[in-house]
């Protein structure tokens, strides 16, 4: 009799001990507080520095290594980013053989010297791009220790992203330059090697400090901490600068709660300085010539108007300060400010500030794991892109076509790989950036006809306001969409992210019946969906039929602008064909059509309109 009725107890305190650990197992996010000084020699390319770095295992787990990423010995003949480079079907033009290239004087690399934690020396091992640290003792939850590493590197010639010398004379794009902790979180370590895909990480405050020779401009994360000791067009207005002493300028930048930390520098730098004024400061650095003056003048509008629009649209940018640096070799998005192409025409180098600076939303603050759910910043970003392109240019009606035309041709390649894909680990690099860039946005796009567009805008901000600066996994986008909405939508990832299946609904069949018209509509493609059907009558009105299905368990509401909804019936996903009876006489249909909207990415649209 005891022991029967203790055992229910003890399931109970069991339980009850479980539900609390449980609680602190969910979800934490790891702190890191970086300090590092550093000295550029702009002769040999070579830099030194140390770094401080308060790490915090908000973890419920007991850490007895760490890992740092060290970028920048990918670009060494033969590094793992090198071998994928010249061994996959469809190489990055920009990469192609040119690691395989470069000469000892070329190549980059980023190695630690000295590593200690809390004053005593730890054991590393550089296993190409990653630093491998075995502790001397652990790091247990909810402590923080404090390490500090001695390192140096050298900067490579400009191949990917980062790099000195770019092709548009650039000196040094410096990004990925410093020894930067991997990321741990509820899935655990992410020590992915470098190959030249997609970033993740922490989120925390830096203070760097950068000496350099003094002819140069720097710009890119971070509040300048000295503006009236350096000038280079930081000064408040009024202020004479005093010349520096010696040959080097120290550059002192803070920026609080990033996750990267990013510097371009060039002698030839122009400096803008345009403030808003909401009180943010936008930067914009680039070398004066015929190929972006004038184009990079006209820029100084439309940057803060594009920061204004988004932040609308979804969600207050929330620093203080972007800057747009001419570097790198495309456009790429870090804390605070992007590196980009600079001689482009005005559409291109609008196209790629406005492509960049978006991501602050998705990879800057919303900050997912971008190298597990590439489409969730990519996708995402260019669907916001779209947006605020056509909102700028005010001319294009339909903004995302273009992104349903990149699915479109990669769903018929034969070479599309599910989203869920790890970026690292696509075949090539095509369904890798269809996937992420035009399958992604999509994925937005047609949230807006699966739950409505204001219902999906709704979602979006409520998607910022819940989980910024928390890495946001796939799941936790569709819970805000469900609780937004009202409605299930785990069907909605599982075919449109865990698989490659395809969405194909026709018409089969419109002809008079006992009643009125009977309209047979078939699923052909292997993804159910919801439909919008819209029956044109020949008196030029317009109805609508719509087949939420059942599994969503609710339907979206009447859509502005839409025909009006005469019926609603639920489609069990199972069926494959549909019939709707209608009271209207057979005689009096023009056409029968499913979504003239055009957001259902159905893949064969010639078969979704019938007419008389
Ligand atoms: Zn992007």
């Amino acid at each position: 009799m005891l022991k029967n009725w203790m055992k229910p107890l003890v399931g109970l305190f069991l339980f009850v001990g479980t539900g609390a650990a449980f609680g602190q197992n969910g979800r934490f996010q790891q702190a890191v507080d970086y300090k590092m000084e550093v000295q550029m020699d702009v002769k040999t390319n070579q830099y030194s520095g140390t770094q401080t770095l308060n790490y915090t295992n908000n973890s419920p787990d007991t850490l007895t290594r760490v890992f740092y990423h060290l970028y920048y010995n990918a670009f060494q003949p033969g590094s793992m980013m090198d071998v994928r480079s010249r061994t996959i079907a469809d190489p990055d033009a920009r990469v192609k053989d040119r690691i395989f290239k470069l000469k000892p004087e070329e190549i980059g690399y980023l190695h630690a010297k000295s590593l200690k934690m809390n004053g005593k020396s730890v054991k590393f091992k550089e296993v190409e791009t990653i630093l491998e640290v075995d502790l001397y003792e652990p790091i247990l939850p909810n402590t923080t220790v404090t390490l500090e590493m001695e390192f140096e590197g050298q900067v490579p010639l400009q191949v990917r992203r980062s790099g000195r010398d770019s092709e548009e004379g650039v000196r040094y794009s410096m990004s990925q330059w410093y020894p930067k902790m991997a990321n741990y979180d509820e899935q655990g370590w992410h020590a992915n090697p470098y190959i030249g895909r997609e970033f993740y990480g922490l989120f925390g405050d830096f203070e760097v400090k950068i000496t350099i020779d003094k002819s140069y401009v720097l710009g890119g994360t971070g509040y300048l901490q000295n503006p009236n000791e350096i000038g280079h067009g930081y000064e408040d207005a009024g202020v004479k600068v005093p010349a520096p002493k010696g040959n080097t300028l120290t550059w002192h930048f803070v920026a609080p709660k990033v996750h990267d930390f990013m510097w371009g520098a060039d002698p030839k730098y122009k400096h803008d300085k345009i403030q808003m004024s909401n009180g943010i400061t936008v930067h914009h650095f680039y070398i004066p010539g015929e190929k972006t003056s004038e184009n990079w003048e006209k820029l100084k509008e439309l940057t803060p108007k594009a920061i204004d629009f988004m932040s609308k649209k979804f969600g207050q940018y929330p620093y203080k300060q972007f800057s747009v640096v001419q570097g790198g070799d495309g456009g790429m998005e870090y804390a605070m400010s992007t590196l980009i192409t600079g001689e482009r025409s005005l559409p291109s180098l609008v196209g790629v500030m406005v492509h960049e600076l978006a991501h602050s939303w998705f990879h800057g603050v919303l900050a997912t794991n971008e190298s597990l759910y590439p489409w969730m910043d990519e996708g995402f970003t260019s669907y916001a892109t779209n947006l605020t392109m056509a909102n700028i240019f005010q001319a294009n009606p339909n903004p995302q076509r273009g992104s349903y035309a990149g699915y479109y041709r990669l769903a018929k390649s034969g070479l599309e790989e599910p989203m869920s894909t790890h970026s690292d680990h696509y075949h090539t690099n095509t369904a890798y950036s269809s996937a992420a860039y035009a399958k992604g946005a999509v994925f937005l796009a047609q949230l807006g006809y699966v739950l409505g567009e204001e219902v999906r805008d709704r979602g979006m901000l409520r998607y910022w306001n819940t989980w910024q600066f928390r890495h946001p996994n796939v799941n936790d986008f569709i819970r805000v969409m469900e609780k937004e909405s009202g409605l299930e939508l785990d069907w909605y990832k599982e075919y449109f992210v865990n698989s490659t299946k395809t969405i194909d609904y026709g018409v089969k069949e419109v002809k008079a019946s006992a009643t009125g018209t009977a309209i047979t509509l078939e699923r052909i493609g292997l993804m159910p969906m919801p439909l919008d059907v819209v029956i044109t009558y020949k008196d030029g009105t317009q109805e609508m039929v719509y087949l939420p299905l059942v599994i969503m368990r609710g339907e979206k509401v009447q859509e502005a602008g839409m025909p009006t909804r005469i019926k609603t019936e639920a489609w069990p996903w199972t069926n494959l064909t549909k019939t709707i009876q209608l009271e209207k006489p057979f005689d009096q249909i023009k056409s029968v059509e499913i979504d003239p909207s055009k957001r259902l990415a159905d893949l064969q649209p010639e078969n979704n309109k019938v007419e008389f």
